[in-house]
């Protein structure tokens, strides 16, 4: 079994999105373009509601998944296949865009913390013209396992006793939030293959047996191939564990679309404008 090593840390940027909500991206970012298969991951979360209310009214998504973990506040969210509902704390929004989805993510409060995350999966060439598929997990329905040290909430992959709702995926993700209590370890054993990477809600980490620089809050941390992943809290540390078979094909990015050739990308443009897109 090999050990587990830092090979980056990144941290994240802050960037705009939708109608202007604020948000720190680290993923989809020149340091960490693409670590395959995920494209993106974004975290938006402010006490102030002016950095975020305006939202993300309609638009358009073709070749990617995106699983939206809520912490604090609220989002509404509306597409054209039909589903329609408001995320509440500690809920998922798992959705396979397929050939296309045109959806709205808007906060459905008028103040207060918003805090939330959002990853984008690639989908292989041959799901990207799949009908989209939607699918809402409650905070209730993710595995938690708890011990005296440690929560592990899965919302994807087995932690211990505990399987995510999130099952027979073609990357085989792990999503794990855990929150490590100080001086206390966090074990796992990651399929070989795998791109890992951890993100660091608050706290302090050591990982691996080398040492490393110290990570802070809302840093990416991409992890080296291997099997054996060892961290100990220095201090009580909440984080995201990610990790996904990569798929290993091209991929050509047009904002909200992510397809394998640039011809696929103006494919989704033109089916956009002609207004064939989310036609299923
Ligand atoms: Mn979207």
């Amino acid at each position: 079994m090999s050990q587990i090593e830092i090979k980056k840390i990144i941290k994240a940027i802050n960037a705009s999105d939708g109608a202007g909500v604020k948000l720190k991206r680290s993923i989809g970012t020149p340091e960490a373009d693409y670590i395959d298969p995920f494209l993106m991951l974004d975290e938006f979360g402010s006490e102030n509601k002016d950095d975020y209310i305006a939202g993300f009214p309609p638009h358009p998504h073709r070749g990617i998944e995106t699983v939206t973990y809520m912490l604090n506040g609220e989002f509404e969210h509306q597409d054209s296949t039909g589903a329609k509902g408001i995320m509440a704390p500690g809920d998922v929004q798992w959705m396979k865009t397929g050939r296309g989805i045109i959806h709205s993510e808007m906060p459905a409060m008028s103040g207060g913390k918003l805090l939330g995350f959002q990853l984008w999966i690639n989908m292989p060439a041959k799901l990207k013209k799949n009908k989209p598929e939607y699918i809402y997990i409650k905070s209730k329905e993710l595995g938690v396992h708890s011990d005296k040290e440690k929560t592990v909430k899965v919302i994807a992959g087995s932690y211990a006793d505990v399987e995510g709702p999130e099952k027979k995926h073609n990357v085989e993700p792990i999503y794990f939030h855990v929150i490590l209590k100080e001086k206390k370890e966090f074990k796992y054993e990651v399929p070989s293959g795998h791109n890992s990477f951890i993100y660091i809600l608050k706290g302090d980490l050591k990982i691996g047996n080398k040492n490393h620089e110290k990570a802070s809050d809302s840093n990416l941390i991409l992890l080296e191939r291997g099997s054996k992943l060892q961290i100990k809290a220095n201090k009580k540390t909440e984080f995201l564990f990610i990790a996904g078979k990569p798929i290993g094909e091209p991929i050509a990015r047009g904002g909200p679309f992510v397809m394998n050739t640039k011809a696929e990308i103006l494919e989704a443009i033109q089916d956009y404008n002609n207004g064939t897109f989310a036609k299923y």
